[in-house]
């Protein structure tokens, strides 16, 4: 085994199964994608490390554990069709491309949307495509979403990405201040349309920037 996947390895175990995640599919998701190929070359030593890491453009690629809950929490299923605003590196969007049928990942920073492309068809992961744009608006063009994941704090959750959430679909999002802790929110879109929401607990994240969420300063 490589170094790396040794440390990929400890990582799937330490981080994230005894933490309480216990869907093999999900644990065999994290075990399939090399994290260390998603973050700079100064930066690969520390890519199974226990905490999120700086990438491009001042943004953070995040802890696989949050991933993991975040992932979870969205309840993804092999048929499904998954929105990720936010997809900076593009981790979490190669991630949930091992479990789900399709994968968009909508990004606003230029030069995360070329990186994140490159490395994706570098590892020859055709069911994700990652799209320039504010994700605050969602991604009509391929909506309805099963399910969506943010992976930046907003001010509240879009109506655009609630309008584009199927019947019976899931979103899982930080809402708050980016200044402080945040709250990470579910909220499922039942059959006759109406919402439940969830508070599953205290999170940090970067902020989400666009129409429908903080501005940039
Ligand atoms: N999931 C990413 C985490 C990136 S951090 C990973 O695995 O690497 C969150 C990202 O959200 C940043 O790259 C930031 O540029 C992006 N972002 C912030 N506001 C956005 C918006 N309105 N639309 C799309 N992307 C946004």
């Amino acid at each position: 085994m490589s170094d790396f996947a040794e440390l990929r390895e400890r990582m799937v175990r330490r981080q994230i199964e005894a933490r309480g995640i216990a869907d093999p599919t999900i644990l065999d998701a994290f075990r399939e994608v090399p994290r260390e190929a998603f973050v700079d070359e100064g930066h690969r030593q520390s890519a199974y490390d226990d905490q999120p890491l700086p990438i491009e453009a001042g943004q953070t690629i995040s802890q696989p554990y949050m991933v993991a809950v975040m992932i979870e929490a969205v309840e993804i299923s092999s048929g499904d069709v998954v929105l990720e605003v936010g997809s900076g590196s593009g981790y979490a969007a190669a991630v949930i491309s091992r479990i789900a049928r399709a994968v968009i990942g909508i990004e606003r920073q230029h030069d995360l949307v070329v990186s994140a492309r490159e490395r994706l068809q570098c590892l020859g992961y055709d069911n994700v495509m990652i799209v320039k744009g504010d994700g605050t608006r969602g991604w009509p063009d391929e909506a309805p979403f099963d399910a969506i994941l943010a992976s930046a704090t907003g001010s509240h959750v879009p109506t655009a990405l609630i309008d584009q959430l199927a019947p019976g679909g899931r979103l899982v999002m930080p809402i708050g201040d980016p200044a402080n802790v945040q709250d990470l929110i579910k909220v499922v879109k039942r059959g006759d349309g109406s919402l439940i929401e969830e508070n599953l607990g205290r999170v940090r994240f970067v902020p989400l920037i666009g129409e429908e969420g903080w501005r940039e300063d």
